[in-house]
């Protein structure tokens, strides 16, 4: 038989094909969203686990149409919907579409920003990126980062070098069982995750308590350093939060900038979250101190309307990254004088998503971007308002970015059986399918949350999800009136 090029491989003679394959994606998915009301379908576990279970994945379709269909029953008819405006729940947002764009070009080149011969324009489109987004956080020229898969690698990569620093001229065997983190009770859990990974002891991780708006208190801050350096740890790092997942709390920044300073402890600024107020027209001064942080964590996926995964660390002396530099000759041998990102990088093959922040800057620009993300802010202070106004519930605190905690709670329920009721309710709620809120314990209490990343959800919306919650509590409480009676 001739040699012939694999229909489904894509290459220069198959382009039919592709452009075919890509538009039966597409097609069949503005399809399917078309058709969306609801954030969810609420089907269940089982239901689900039926249907895929009934595949037989050695028995293949032949045909990208045939496979695309089945995805969709499989996964488009039953996938979570983030840009449904009653989707509240978790840290996700609507995608901006230049973005999508760009990930039809990344995953068809399929560039590997490791080394320079596997990357070229692609390794100097994520340098120049990394340099805005220092620019923007206010680190001078000496500042480097990279792309990571998320916060999580950010912050373990933050807390390595970190690590590195304080053992650096030190006894490692000795001092590693030494080194201690301090961050609030609030702080993200990849926080204990990374000290678990890079084999600090398993109290290495010093709670500092928070003054009563949930934020980092320093004198607390102060007090645990010393007491520590008295035990004989070894102050490794100090962890601020800019957008604590609850409560959205900005830890003060600059206060603890001038503890670590004076310390000589590395400053690590986990803004996962918060990192959309560096490009808020109104509310950039709440990142005030930040460009005095050591590594800073920015989650593009979190506030920036990127496609997962978009992530980045940036730190203010780049020379820091250079201690996790490993050579191999089939890679980056040590003579290269190329630039080669697999040298401050944990992953070795890593997709290009730097570009698709590049497409969302180079066709919004980063002052929408802002915009949208002191929209959403916005809109929590307002939905916080007409919460506290609403007999039924109950506000926690007032919020600082863009979630908002409350719960059910009319003057007939006990605090204990609203705890107990909470839990079922959002449960119910979530297969409902209509909205979906996030839930979660503060001050031994279970509190309802909303999470705003959709400047598409309007209060009218917020309004409605809020009726839901009413209707399910009043129902599963016992109490139906012809209001609920008619909404459901
Ligand atoms: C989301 C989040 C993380 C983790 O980021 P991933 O991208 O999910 O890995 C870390 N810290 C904070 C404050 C976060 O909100």
């Amino acid at each position: 038989m001739e040699r012939s090029d694999s229909p489904h491989l894509f290459s220069g003679s198959t382009l039919d094909v592709y452009t075919s394959g890509v538009w039966h994606a597409s097609a069949l998915l503005a399809d399917r969203v078309k058709a969306v009301r609801q954030p969810y379908s609420g089907a269940t576990v089982p239901e689900l686990q039926e249907q895929v279970d009934a595949v037989d994945l050695d028995r293949p379709l032949g045909d990208t149409g045939a496979a695309l269909h089945e995805v969709a029953r499989l996964y488009l008819d039953n996938a979570v919907w983030f840009h449904e405006p009653t989707y509240v729940a978790h840290l996700n947002c609507p995608v901006a579409i230049p973005a999508l764009s760009a990930e039809v070009l990344i995953s068809a080149v399929n560039s590997s920003v490791d080394t320079w011969d596997q990357s070229t324009a692609g390794t100097l489109i994520e340098r120049r990126l990394i340099d805005w987004t220092a620019g923007r956080i206010g680190f001078g020229p000496g500042a480097d980062g990279i792309f990571t898969s998320g916060g999580t690698q950010s912050n373990l990569q933050s807390l390595l070098l970190a690590r590195e620093e304080a053992l650096d001229g030190r006894d490692r065997a000795t001092s590693l069982p030494r080194l201690r983190i301090f961050a609030t009770t609030e702080s993200h859990f990849s926080v204990s995750k990374s000290a678990g990974i890079l084999g600090l002891a398993p109290d290495a991780v010093v709670g500092v308590p928070t003054d009563d708006s949930g934020r980092m208190n320093i004198a607390a801050l102060i007090v645990a350093i010393d007491d520590e350096l008295r035990e004989g740890g070894i102050p490794m790092a100090v962890v601020a939060t800019a957008g604590t997942t609850d409560l959205g709390r900005i830890d003060p920044v600059a206060e603890i900038a001038t503890v670590c300073e004076k310390r000589g402890v590395w400053f690590h600024v986990d803004a996962a979250y918060g990192c959309g107020l560096l490009v808020s027209p109104r509310r950039r001064h709440l990142l005030d101190g930040i460009e005095r942080a050591d590594s800073v964590t920015v989650d593009f996926h979190k506030s920036y309307f990127q496609p997962v995964s978009s992530s980045a660390v940036v730190v203010r002396r780049g020379e820091t990254m250079r201690r996790i530099a490993v050579h191999a000759d089939y890679l980056n041998p040590r003579a290269a004088a190329l630039p080669n990102q697999v040298d401050k990088s944990l992953q070795t093959t890593r997709r290009f998503d730097a570009l698709k922040l590049w497409m969302t800057l180079r066709t919004m620009g980063s002052d929408q971007i802002g915009e949208m993300f002191d929209a959403v802010i916005d809109r929590a202070h307002d939905v916080h308002g007409l919460i506290q106004a609403d007999p039924d519930f109950e506000a926690l605190a007032e919020p600082t970015l863009s979630t908002v905690l409350f719960r059910y709670r009319p003057e007939r329920l006990t605090v204990a059986e609203c705890d107990e009721l909470m839990p079922l309710l959002r449960q119910r709620l979530f297969y409902g399918g209509r909205a979906i809120v996030a839930g979660t314990r503060m001050g031994g209490h279970y509190w309802l949350k909303f999470t705003l990343l959709n400047p598409n959800t309007t209060m009218d919306n917020l309004r409605d999800v809020l009726d839901l919650i009413r209707g399910i509590g009043r129902e599963m409480t016992g109490e139906r009136d012809e209001a609920t009676a008619v909404m459901a």
